[in-house]
């Protein structure tokens, strides 16, 4: 008997406003606990929220980006619960009038299109972290994170495969970086997943008992968690036992999952209008601004990357992953004028560039003239693939310090080219190897590799290497007797 796995996704992404939903605190990750803390987001009795402005656009955003249904007016509403991560004992969430329903989104997996329907999407503030210490065992509550504002999203159990949940994934992520409303860095817990489960025997119509596996923070921890799930179902009811609602949680490392708690309903958090914060009523103007703005998205941007520079689809993919590396590309482009060599750069060589200086790209200060100048000066053959790299380096070293022109005139860079010169050197490294010459004539094209060395040497690296390579060619062939 055939099983079919069914998923539902609930997605929460931290928006990467300056300061908190609710209060003036600094939404920065990476600061020492409880640095970003006030009375507002610890929930102290007698503090009252103030909703920032800037959540709305952001919230807006996403639910036009995802095709939803945006209401008249909105409303906050409380969701009580304890749990020591969430000093107020309620976060303000959203439920009966959330600012996106009925929306939809299409993911591409391996070629095959597939419309993902999008139940709601809401917004929220973060709760806190607990900080578990084995030295001592004794946890420590972090409240910096609460009061982040957040946007969840929650799917229909539309997806029948981890590959599928990953592309979409993988789509909101970049809707968000194009629209700039978040990073969606995983490892930061700026994006995180709820992986609702649930299998069935192919060709029922109605779908199986579900678990939620809460908190997920990895693609990798996301597949793993969905392959483990469904077989765990599966053997269940194969045995002939049934599923258990229930909330679980899952452990990477050991890749096991396990129950936390049998679920809770909405009933069981007793929901109510934030009675300190009035609904609010959506401009239809706004929306149309908004719409208006939407920056051109990855497909898109792909596709005229491959009509207007000429990129291989494989290489417009690459360049279009980002959008950093997407307008670097293009600004480069049009300066420089040589959009392959470009993109070739950008998808080869940079990552080693970075890596060798020790830089994420995310964080590079890359300016795209500095680059442009950089790469014309290679097309025009005034620096050689080396000397262009080893500039390059500098460039991300320097970050806006960067001037390439200051760089070609401090270092005195500058690339023999001349013909002439380089035939003068050909001829003499091939006087004194006599013995490669005579190997090379033999069909060991392979010294030739060591003969072009000694020239690039003799010029201490500061040469065009392509004409070498030419000048060379033409010497080994005619024997040097022109
Ligand atoms: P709640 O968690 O508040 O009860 P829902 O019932 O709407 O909310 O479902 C939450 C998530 O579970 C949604 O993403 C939905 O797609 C998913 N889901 C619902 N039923 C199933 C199912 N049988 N199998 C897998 N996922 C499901
Ligand atoms: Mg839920
Ligand atoms: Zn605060």
């Amino acid at each position: 008997m055939e099983w079919e796995t069914v998923i539902g996704l609930e997605v929460h992404i931290e928006l990467a406003t300056e300061s908190k939903i609710f209060c003036s605190c600094s939404t920065a990750f990476g600061a020492k606990p409880n640095e970003h803390c006030c009375p507002v987001c610890m929930g102290f009795p007698g503090t009252l929220p103030v909703f920032n402005k800037r959540v709305l656009e952001y919230a807006l955003k996403a639910a036009i980006a995802l095709n939803c249904d945006i209401p008249e007016y909105t409303v906050f509403d409380r969701k009580n619960y304890f749990y020591p991560d969430l000093p107020k004992a309620y976060q303000i969430s959203q439920l009966y009038s959330p600012i996106g329903t009925n929306g939809h989104v299409d993911i591409d997996v391996d070629g095959t299109v597939k419309t993902i329907r999008i139940h709601e999407m809401h917004m929220e503030e973060d709760a806190g972290k607990l900080i578990h210490s084995d030295i001592d065992n004794v946890t420590y509550p972090d409240y910096n994170r609460c009061g982040v504002p957040l946007i969840e999203i929650v799917s229909e159990p539309d997806f029948r495969s981890a590959k599928e949940v990953v592309a979409y994934l993988e789509k909101l992520k970049m809707f968000c970086e194009y629209m700039g409303i978040s990073s969606c860095k995983m490892q930061e817990g700026r994006m995180r997943a709820d992986v609702n489960v649930s299998v069935r025997r192919a060709g029922d119509s109605a779908f199986g008992t579900r678990t939620e596996t809460k908190n997920l923070n990895s693609f990798r921890a996301i597949e793993h968690a969905i392959e483990y799930e469904s077989e765990r179902q599966i053997e269940i009811l194969e045995k002939g036992g049934t599923v258990r609602q229930e909330t679980r949680r899952w452990d990477d490392e050991k890749r096991v999952g396990s129950s936390m708690r049998s679920k809770e309903n909405a009933q069981d958090y007793r929901y109510f209008p934030d009675p300190d914060l009035l609904p609010i009523k959506i401009d239809r103007a706004q929306i149309e601004e908004l719409r208006r703005g939407m920056p051109e998205f990855a497909e898109e941007k792909k596709a005229r990357f491959i009509a207007e520079y000429g990129l291989s689809d494989y290489t417009s993919s690459r360049v279009t992953a980002d959008i950093k590396l997407a307008t670097l590309f293009e600004d480069a482009a049009k300066g420089c004028g040589a959009p392959r060599t470009v993109a070739n750069w950008l998808i080869e060589i940079m990552p080693k560039v970075l890596d060798d200086c020790g830089v994420a790209f995310e964080d590079a200060q890359i300016d795209a003239v500095q680059f442009a100048k950089l790469l014309a000066s290679v097309e025009g053959k005034k620096l050689n693939k080396n000397m262009g790299i080893k500039a390059l380096e500098q460039l991300v070293r320097q970050g806006a310090e960067f001037d390439f022109d200051r760089y070609l005139k401090d270092n005195a860079v500058t690339m023999e080219g001349d013909e002439d010169k380089i035939r003068e050197v050909a001829r003499k490294v091939l006087a004194d190897n006599p013995k490669a010459v005579a190997e090379y004539g033999q069909g060991k094209t392979k010294v030739m590799g060591f003969l072009v060395g000694q020239v690039m040497r003799a010029f201490f690296g500061k040469v065009d290497h392509d004409a070498v390579n030419r000048v060379m060619l033409e010497e080994l062939q005619t024997g040097g007797q022109r």
